[in-house]
């Protein structure tokens, strides 16, 4: 019998597991994760987590029964041997593989200063004990909270801080929240939202550094000169592919991701694929077929499930008869207000408001990149998004015309 391993016991490892299971692998089947949890959901830890509604261990991802899952938690997978076909875990013990998916995700991007990112009252936001950690500190009732990186997760947490009625203050170099991903027209509207609930918006400046007063943080210092007295510090700035366990290994990996071809089978260092080694996830990055090939490595709740049922099948022999495609979705909830993506928004040259109406922040905005639409963004409007992704798998003209799209759709920039 073949054994396969998997490495990673997030959603991607969950959902790779059960389309191993239904696409007939009755082979041993082990699941590794450094964190001590099976497979949980991550989505509501700068949600529901954070303002205490749901509890940490509410966030479990319950899996199809009968998997008969080898479970090895709370131990990382340190190296990968493709030679003997092995991943040797941390404490010593070496995993036999015949078939093997890489699903270990991201982490957090730590505070470049490790002193400053180690004191108490600095969290970061990835895992299930940090969402816990940074609950207790703020239900502890800080006086500010400072949140440096208006991404996704640093916005979502400065509007759970101002809905815990706690004062917050988001400190991002951009001229708008989320200006990276969505640019500044879009990122403005979310930027109103998060002044009007009383968050305090420090744009187009850098948190410099952290002080303590007796080893506890009690202000941050910003590159404009200004100080932020807060006891307590959210870093937001993204996240890092965890890959430094395929040192080694040969395989093209780095902080960016593993590379796989258009299957899902990872490469070596030459571009060859290896047929007994897929990636799913976060950690993955492949050429999407939609955006010409170029490799892209996402971090999609959605694209994370698809893309790992996808490796599932690849890996129990299955072969899915395309190349994994989907349309890339993202949602985020802005307090009440639910932000949704399909597409992607990279390399955009243009933003037109295709349905509804900017000033009342219920819209969508499409984008696009050399006359073509290859995303769209809702704000409290998602019931249009899915005619807006027909237009991105179509390539269709931008700015779009005829009866698919409003007529009075307008380009902002
Ligand atoms: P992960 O969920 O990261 O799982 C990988 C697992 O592998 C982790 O447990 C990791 O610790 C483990 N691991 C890493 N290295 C090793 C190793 N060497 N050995 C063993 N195990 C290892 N997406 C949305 O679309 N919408 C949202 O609103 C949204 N909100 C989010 C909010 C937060 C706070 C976070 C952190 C993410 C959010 N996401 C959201 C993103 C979404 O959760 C991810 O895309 C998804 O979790 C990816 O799943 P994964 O299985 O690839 O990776």
């Amino acid at each position: 019998t073949e054994r396969a391993v998997i490495v990673g016991a997030g959603l991607a490892a969950l959902r790779a597991a059960e389309a191993m299971r239904a696409a007939g692998f009755s082979g041993p089947l082990a699941v590794v994760g450094d964190e001590p949890y099976r497979p949980y959901d991550r989505p509501p830890l700068s949600k529901h987590v954070l303002t205490g509604e749901t509890p940490p261990d509410a966030t479990a991802l319950p899996g199809r029964p009968g998997l008969a899952l080898d479970w090895h938690l709370g131990v990382p997978a340190a190296r990968l041997d493709r030679t003997a076909q092995e991943v040797h875990l941390a404490d010593g013990r070496a995993l036999p593989y015949d078939r093997l998916l890489i699903a270990t995700g991201t982490r957090a991007r730590p505070w470049p200063n490790p002193h400053e990112g180690r004191m108490p009252g600095v969290f970061t936001l990835r895992g299930r004990d940090d969402a816990a950690a940074l609950r207790a500190a703020l239900a502890a009732g800080p006086r500010r909270v400072v949140v440096i990186g208006a991404g996704f997760i640093g916005c979502e947490v400065a509007r759970v801080c101002r809905s815990l009625g706690l004062p917050a203050t988001l400190v991002d170099p951009g001229p708008t929240p989320l200006a990276r991903v969505l640019g500044s027209t879009v990122g403005g509207v979310v930027g109103a939202l998060l002044r009007e609930d009383g968050v305090d918006l420090r744009f187009g400046a850098q948190v410099e550094w952290l002080e303590d007063e007796g080893g506890r943080l009690v202000r941050a210092h910003l590159t404009d000169g200004t100080r932020i007295e807060a006891e307590v510090a959210v870093v937001a700035l993204g996240a890092v592919r965890n890959t430094a366990w395929l040192t080694g290994s040969g395989l093209s990996a780095d902080p960016g991701g593993v590379d796989c071809d258009a299957d899902g089978h990872v490469l070596d260092a030459d571009g060859r694929p290896d047929p007994r080694i897929a990636a799913a996830g976060d950690v993955a990055r492949f050429p999407h077929p939609l955006y010409d090939g170029r490799r892209v490595a996402l971090e999609h709740w959605g694209h994370a499930e698809a893309q790992a049922v996808h490796a599932g099948r690849l890996l129990a022999g299955d072969r899915p008869d395309a190349p994994y495609s989907a349309m890339p979705t993202f949602w985020s909830m802005q307090g009440d207000v639910m932000v949704k993506s399909v597409g992607l928004t990279d390399g955009a040259d243009a933003v037109a408001i295709a349905y509804g109406d900017l000033a009342a922040r219920r819209f969508v905005a499409l984008y696009g990149r050399a006359g073509r639409c290859i995303a769209a963004v809702s704000v409290d409007c998602a019931r249009w998004l899915p005619a807006c992704a027909e237009l991105i798998a179509a390539r269709a003209p931008f700015p779009p015309d005829g009866a698919a799209v409003d007529r009075n759709a307008r380009s902002l920039d």
